[in-house]
C-alpha cells in the first residue's frame, strides 16, 4: 500500500462521498474511498425518507432490497394533541433501506472503476497526499497515500468542531409497534419537549418503524424514551430492537465548500448540505457527491494542475449545488427559525387553525424536496397562525411576502 498514489482520495464513504467517486471514476480518473465503519452503510443512520424523484436524479433508482414501503400520509401533531393530514401519494416518497443505498452506491462506484477501502480511517490530509490507519492503512501504523484532491465527505459529525450551534443531537430506534399505521409518516413538534426540533415516527412496513427525537438543548435518548413510554412503552406490544445516537446539522450549507490551501472539496452533510428543516439529506448531500465528482472530473479532465486548481473547482460545484438548491435552503432557513421560536401555543394555533382548502392544495402541489412553499401554505392560509404571527411577523414576512 505504501506509496500508493490516485488522482482524489475520498474521506468517508457513504452516500455523497461514493457518489462523487462514481462521477469522478467515470470520468477516466483514479479514486479510492477509505471508509472507517467495517461495512459500507453499516451502522445505518437514518431514516430512509427520500422521494423517488431524488433518487432518480442520484442515478439510484430502488431495486428490491433497497425499496422498504411507500409514504402515503403525512400527520402533523401539535403538543395539544390536535392533528393536520397530509395526503402524500402524488409526491412519492418512499422509505429505502439505506445500508442496502449505500451498497447500491458503493457498487455502482466501483463499476465505474473506484477503489474502495472499509475500516480504514482518514487521519489527516498533508501536502503530498492524506494520511490513513486501520485496515488499508498497513495495521495500526498511519500510511500516506499521494493524491491530488482530497473530498471530505464524513458527515455531519465533521461540522461539530466548526460550529456547535448547528448541530443538535438525535436519537433514532427501530420499533415493533402496534401503534405504527403502514404508510403513515408522523411529525410531533412541541417545544417544550425537543426545542427547535421534533419527534417523528417513519414506518417500514408491518408494525416497525423507525421512532426518533431531536432537540437543542435535550437528552435525545430520554426524550424519545418518554415519547415511546407516553405511547404505550415496552408493555403493550412495543419492542425496540436498534438504537442510534448521531447529530444532525440544521444550519444550511457552509460558506465554501473548499479549501485550496490543503487541496480539498468538501461535499454532502460534511459541507451543511441536509435540508434545515428536517435535516433529511440522502437527496440534497447525494447531489452535492455528484456535483462535485462532476466538476473534479471536467477539471481533472482539462489536464490542468490539482490541488492548486481546487478553488475553480469548488467555485464551480458550489454554485451548481446552489442553483439546484440555495434559494429552497435559505427559505428552509427562515422556516427553521419560525419553528426555534415558536411557543407550543403558536404551534397549537397553527396546526388548529390550518383549513381543509389549505390542506387539499397542500396534498396536492407540495413538493417533499422543496416543500418550503407547503409550509408557507400552513402558516400563511386563510388567517392562520395568528399568534405566531404577531410573535414571529418579521421572519413570517419574509417567508411569506405581502403578508
Ligand atoms: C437519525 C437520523 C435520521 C435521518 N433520516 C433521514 C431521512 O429519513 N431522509 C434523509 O434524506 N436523510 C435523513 N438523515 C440524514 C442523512 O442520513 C444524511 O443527510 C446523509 O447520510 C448524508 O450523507 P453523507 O454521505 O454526507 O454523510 P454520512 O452518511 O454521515 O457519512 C459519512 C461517512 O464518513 C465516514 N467517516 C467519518 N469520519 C471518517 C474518517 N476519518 N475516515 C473515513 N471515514 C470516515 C462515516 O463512517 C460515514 O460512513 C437522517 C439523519 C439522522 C442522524
Amino acid at each position: 500500500m505504501r506509496g500508493a498514489s490516485y488522482d482524489v482520495v475520498v474521506a468517508g464513504g457513504s452516500i455523497s462521498g461514493l457518489l462523487c467517486a462514481r462521477e469522478i471514476a467515470a470520468g477516466g480518473h483514479s479514486v479510492l474511498v477509505v471508509e472507517e465503519d467495517y461495512e459500507i452503510g453499516t451502522p445505518e443512520h437514518c431514516g430512509g425518507l427520500v422521494s423517488s424523484r431524488g433518487l432518480e436524479e442520484l442515478g439510484m433508482m430502488p431495486f428490491g432490497g433497497t425499496l422498504v414501503h411507500r409514504v402515503e400520509m403525512a400527520r402533523i401533531t401539535s403538543p395539544d394533541g390536535a392533528h393536520v393530514a397530509v395526503d402524500a401519494k402524488r409526491q412519492n416518497v418512499l422509505c429505502v433501506n439505506r445500508r442496502e443505498l449505500d451498497k447500491q452506491a458503493a457498487h455502482q462506484a466501483q463499476r465505474a472503476g473506484a477503489d474502495i477501502m472499509i475500516r480504514t480511517s482518514l487521519q489527516e490530509r498533508t501536502r503530498e497526499g492524506v494520511r490513513i490507519s486501520g485496515a488499508g492503512g498497513g495495521g495500526a501504523d498511519a500510511n500516506t497515500i499521494n493524491c491530488r484532491i482530497m473530498v471530505d465527505a464524513r458527515g455531519a459529525a465533521a461540522l461539530a468542531q466548526r460550529d456547535r450551534d448547528g448541530i443538535i443531537p438525535s436519537a433514532q430506534y427501530e420499533v415493533y409497534a402496534d401503534w405504527i399505521e403502514d404508510g403513515m409518516v408522523e411529525v410531533l413538534p412541541d417545544r417544550l419537549k425537543y426545542p427547535g426540533f421534533f419527534a417523528w415516527v417513519i414506518p417500514s412496513g408491518r408494525g416497525r418503524g423507525r421512532v426518533g427525537a431531536a432537540g437543542r438543548g435535550i437528552s435525545a435518548a430520554a426524550a424519545l424514551e418518554s415519547f415511546l413510554a407516553d405511547r404505550g412503552g415496552g408493555g403493550r406490544g412495543c419492542y425496540t430492537v436498534r438504537k442510534i445516537f448521531a447529530p444532525i446539522w440544521i444550519k444550511g450549507p457552509i460558506k465554501r465548500f473548499h479549501d485550496a490551501g490543503s487541496g480539498t472539496i468538501t461535499v454532502g452533510d460534511a459541507a451543511g448540505q441536509a435540508k434545515p428543516t428536517t435535516a433529511g439529506g440522502i437527496f440534497s448531500s447525494g447531489m452535492g457527491g455528484v456535483l462535485a465528482g462532476r466538476a473534479i472530473s471536467e477539471h481533472l479532465g482539462e489536464g490542468s494542475g490539482g490541488a492548486h486548481d481546487v478553488g475553480v473547482i469548488g467555485d464551480s460545484y458550489r454554485a451548481a449545488w446552489h442553483k439546484r438548491f440555495g434559494a429552497e435552503f435559505e427559505k428552509q432557513s427562515i422556516a427553521r427559525r419560525i419553528l426555534e421560536r415558536a411557543d407550543n401555543g403558536a404551534i397549537n394555533d397553527v396546526i388548529r387553525r390550518v383549513s381543509p382548502e389549505a390542506l387539499r392544495e397542500i396534498s396536492a402541489e407540495d413538493d417533499f424536496d422543496f416543500h418550503v412553499s407547503g409550509i408557507i401554505k400552513l402558516l400563511g392560509a386563510a388567517g392562520t397562525a395568528r399568534a405566531a404571527g404577531s410573535m414571529l411577523g418579521a421572519e413570517l414576512r419574509r417567508l411569506i411576502p405581502g403578508r
